[in-house]
């Protein structure tokens, strides 16, 4: 299931859903139903899509909440051993919402302060929590170095040790519960070019244990209303790779999907163009 119908602030989810779909129904593994809620401010009381029959949802979601029963529903769902995949600006979605909270790790904007939980990073060999002044921020769009942080992952295995990710919002600053998350790959904010940024290793790609479920986190996949094709940060082969991979793993547990021949060195970032 596809999750998706409305986004916040400068995202635009009519042009990232389909670009999801596509990756994932491209890799012969999954059948994608998209689920699309009400529009902003319109009636969400009926809103209650049908869990039971899908292995993972992926969301594409930053907007209204859900009625009560719906959350408990959809919490049960992955807690039951369902999947979840959080893309991008989901994880500033719901920030009331605690067991949403729990399964997305971290989080920002919509209010998000020190209060929310502390931050999370890599360091020394290991995922770990820290607290510093200041929360969610990030540059403005550009390539930067993504390093895998644990290779033996279902998700990671065979990726190369660091890739270069296309043109994207270098998230940094999130804060949550940050309970039962391991860091999969992560990126450094350049502190030169960045007054906010004291060189932390910012989570990219996360995976949480919420109950029986798994939950995939990327961070990365910047859709911007103005955006034209190709839409860089989505059109990399890492995000493309990552997120069918992680999407898979959410879903199964295990990761099948192979590493493509045009993945991206740690000098150069790959694009697919649909165009071409
Ligand atoms: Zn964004």
């Amino acid at each position: 299931m596809l999750l998706t119908g409305q986004c916040a602030g400068a995202h635009d989810w009519m042009k990232s859903s389909p670009i999801l779909a596509g990756i994932l129904e491209d890799s012969g593994r999954f059948v994608v139903d998209a689920v699309i809620t009400p529009p902003a401010g319109a009636d969400m009381s009926g809103f209650a899509p049908d869990w039971s029959g899908y292995d993972v949802v992926v969301m594409d979601y930053d907007g209204d909440d859900w009625p009560d029963a719906t959350r408990e529903a959809f919490a049960a769902f992955v807690s039951g051993g369902g999947g979840l995949v959080s893309f991008h600006a989901t994880d500033n979605a719901f920030p009331e919402w605690k067991p949403f909270l729990e399964m997305t790790g971290v989080g920002g904007w919509r209010g998000r302060d020190e209060t929310w939980g502390p931050k999370l990073t890599w360091k020394d060999g290991r995922t770990v929590t820290y607290d510093t002044p200041g929360n969610h921020w990030h540059p403005r769009k550009h390539d930067f170095l993504i390093v895998t942080r644990e290779p033996e992952h279902p998700v990671m295995r065979g990726l190369p040790e660091s890739w270069m990710h296309a043109c994207d919002e270098l998230y940094a600053g999130l804060r949550g519960p940050a309970e039962n998350v391991t860091v999969l790959a992560t990126a450094v904010a350049d502190p030169a070019q960045n007054d906010r940024s004291k060189g932390e290793n910012e989570p990219m790609l996360m995976a949480i244990d919420y109950g029986k479920g798994r939950v995939f986190h990327t961070t990365l996949g910047h859709v911007g209303r103005s955006d034209q094709e190709p839409i860089r940060s989505v059109r990399c082969v890492g995000f493309i790779t990552t997120f069918k991979r992680g999407t898979e793993w959410a879903a199964s547990g295990e990761v099948t999907l192979p590493i493509p021949d045009d993945f991206p060195t740690a000098d150069q970032p790959s694009i697919r163009d649909p165009a071409e």
